[in-house]
């Protein structure tokens, strides 16, 4: 809508997964106001983020030419000239050494659409599985643990459930400064009567200081309580004993695994007390409505798909799914993280979720492409580094990712960003990831294009362009497209409404979706059928398996690889801050939020700064087996002894968490484990 030279766009927010979408006030490219006002996400609110960080949009080192790098330096280039040499130098790459020498890293900076065609780049024209996301850095192994046990991997149902439940279990998410929305409505819900919550962290956060219980297990044990809890519901016949019978597969085999969890070994490993196990148990059982959230502090570990399936096993044997007010939430991280994965951008998946390796899907996508689909499995992120260091992944296409830096054991990545034949990076700065690239290429942030994002709840969302591109900016999917048609691909999309329509043609689950269905304001949660009919709540009747009924599947405990030794002897946690996001390349390039929290410090016991003689602000050095970095020490109550905390939004190598991080990952997804890390503290 346009009042003379202010414009009135409806938007959804670029940072979190919550997706609160709202009305962007603007006159030319100025910001004026962030207005949200009937988001079906977020009502009326919004944090700090979204209100007030698009700064960055107009930054004055925005890319708005492409660069192309000649004898060691970039070079402004034209488009053509720029698409046509990642066009050639990918043709000669797919000749001489074949289609899966090349990989794409699409991320949840892009759309719906965007991530699609990304995804279609790679096995349509180039001819490789090669493709993958960011959710690879977070939350795939919450997807996994729901794969394993009820069949989608998307939440239970929608923010307005956990809203409604009488208990709501929070583990390893620091909720109010990583889904601020999410935390108002559970802390609202909490303040008026109607619900208790538990939390289970490390850090003694907001949330942590607000609830009911606050459990405090021992790094990496969070699998250990989960399932000592649910064996202690069993035992003293707590458990829903006919919804298990009627809707859950598998009890038998899973009650023997949970002999290894007494209460005398979880007590043991957790730290937590036997009196601490039991109130959870008590509280969990005897609330009729419970809803689990977990986020990174879960899934960040070499075990994050088993905890993430112990956490869902609980949730089956107390009844807590198909209710309002019940199930499963796997936090999102990013705004598109979800959308990413559901449109297709992973190795082993086809959009939907259909997998690579069924004939028959791959024959329905290959007839609908017109292309075949290769049928190899590709490679995810952490394999493709892998790859490049062992010299058969030579051409690498990175959308909207700092991976340099956010990927973890950032030097072994660097190394491998370095020495590719070709790389091709698409962002909005001069990013890490950027500055070992050979063609980068001026990508347009979401207010600069149009498209769909799909949030935490899988709420597929439309945004608005509320400003033309600055400077050559281009939207993702205008030059994937221009790079398919060069390699041979002949497509014709002229609106990202045209690759919704050819995803929900080919996707079961997106059958209904479509822009019309999308307009303004409205939105749909997967799945939808044919007649546009949506799912806010899953599992009413049936699990997403052949028979109608969930699986419990037994878990072991695993002692993490990386532990404190003599050293190394502190455990170092890491995370998100309210105010930046990630790496913060667009946080720190919005005036107000750099200058209330302009870098990342490590957050310090008290007990251990006595111990240490660390003076509250002195510059430290933390070191682990990988390296180094400097950074000022924050003395707080929120950690406790030998424990630190570090945020995760170093922009440099000197002071980015993941110098210090290993390649170690969790055993189904190869998530990296960044919160299993040890260190030494060294003042400087
Ligand atoms: Fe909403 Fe998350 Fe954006 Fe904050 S960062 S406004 S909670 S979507």
């Amino acid at each position: 809508i346009r009042r003379g030279l202010v414009q009135r766009t409806k938007t959804v927010c670029t940072y979190c997964g919550v997706g609160c979408s709202f009305d962007v006030w603007t006159r030319g490219r100025d910001v004026l106001r962030i207005a949200p006002e009937r988001g079906p996400a977020n009502g009326i609110s919004t944090c700090v983020k979204g209100k007030f960080g698009w700064g960055f949009v107009d930054a004055p080192d925005r890319l708005v030419r492409p660069l192309v790098r000649r004898e060691g330096h970039f070079e402004e280039a034209s488009w053509d000239d720029a698409l046509d040499e990642v066009a050639g130098r990918l043709r000669a790459i797919v000749a001489e050494h074949g289609p899966d020498a090349v990989g794409i890293i699409a991320s949840s900076k892009c759309s719906n659409e965007e991530a699609y065609l990304a995804q279609k780049l790679a096995r349509a024209v180039i001819g490789t599985n090669n493709i993958d996301n960011c959710s690879r850095y977070c939350q795939s192994p919450a997807t996994m643990g729901l794969w394993r046990t009820v069949g989608y991997g998307g939440d239970a149902g929608s923010i307005s459930d956990i809203a409604a439940a009488d208990l709501v279990v929070i583990v390893g998410s620091n909720t109010a400064e990583s889904h601020p929305v999410i935390a108002t409505r559970v802390k609202r819900a909490h303040k008026e009567g109607r619900s208790k919550f538990i939390v289970a962290d490390l850090r003694r956060h907001e949330m942590a200081e607000r609830a009911d219980l606050f459990l405090r297990p021992r790094p990496g044990t969070d699998l250990v309580w989960l399932a000592a809890v649910t064996r202690l519901i069993i035992e003293e016949g707590l458990a829903d004993t006919s919804f298990l019978d009627e809707r859950v597969e598998g009890f038998d085999a899973y009650v023997e695994s949970l002999a290894a969890f007494d209460l005398a070994t979880a007590t043991r490993l957790t730290g937590l007390s036997e009196e601490q196990l039991r109130l959870t148990a008590r509280m969990i059982a005897e609330a009729e409505r419970v809803c689990v959230l977990w986020a990174m502090g879960v899934t960040q570990h070499e075990g994050g798909s088993d905890t993430s399936t112990a956490i869902s096993n609980l949730l089956l044997v107390t009844g807590n799914y198909g209710r309002p007010g019940t199930g499963a939430y796997p936090l999102r991280g990013h705004n598109n993280v979800q959308g990413a994965s559901d449109f297709g951008a992973m190795p082993t998946y086809l959009p939907g979720y259909e997998p690579i390796a069924d004939d028959e899907v791959r024959q329905k996508w290959s007839t609908l492409w017109g292309v075949e689909v290769p049928d190899r499995p590709g490679l995810d992120n952490h394999q493709m580094i892998d790859a490049i260091h062992a010299g058969s992944l030579r051409a690498l296409v990175v959308i909207g990712e700092e991976l340099g830096i956010v990927d973890a054991n950032a030097t072994y990545v660097q190394e491998a960003l370095g020495s590719l034949e070709l790389l091709v990076v698409a962002d909005l700065f001069l990013s890490r990831t950027a500055s070992f690239a050979d063609v980068v290429l001026p990508a347009a942030p979401s207010l600069e294009k149009e498209g769909t994002f799909t949030n935490t709840e899988r709420r597929i969302q439309r945004f608005y362009r509320a400003m033309d591109p600055l400077g050559e900016a281009r939207a993702d999917w205008v030059w994937l497209c221009d790079l398919a048609n060069r390699l041979g691909a002949g497509w014709s999309y002229d609106h990202p409404g045209a690759v919704m329509a050819e995803a929900a043609a080919g996707a079961a689950i997106f059958a209904g979706v479509d822009y019309e269905r999308l307009e303004g304001y409205a939105s749909l949660q997967w799945p939808v059928a044919a007649d546009g009919t949506d799912s806010p709540l899953l599992y009413t009747e049936r699990f997403a398996f052949p028979s109608g009924r969930a699986r419990l599947v037994p878990v072991p405990w695993v002692e993490p690889t990386e532990q404190v030794d003599d050293d190394f002897d502190l455990h170092l946690n890491n995370g998100r801050l309210l105010e930046h996001f990630h790496e913060g390349n667009m946080t720190y390039r919005t005036a107000g939020i750099a200058e209330v929290t302009p870098g990342p410090f490590v957050e310090v016991s008290e007990e251990l700064a006595a111990e240490r003689h660390i003076r509250d602000g002195a510059l430290v050095r933390l070191v682990s087996r990988r390296g180094a970095v400097r950074v000022r020490a924050l003395v707080t109550d929120r950690v406790r002894g030998h424990e630190l905390y570090l945020p995760m939004n170093g922009r440099a190598n000197e002071e980015a968490v993941n110098v210090l991080t290993s390649s170690s990952t969790d055993r189904a997804t190869h998530t990296p484990a960044f919160k299993e890390l040890a260190v030494r503290l060294e003042v400087l």
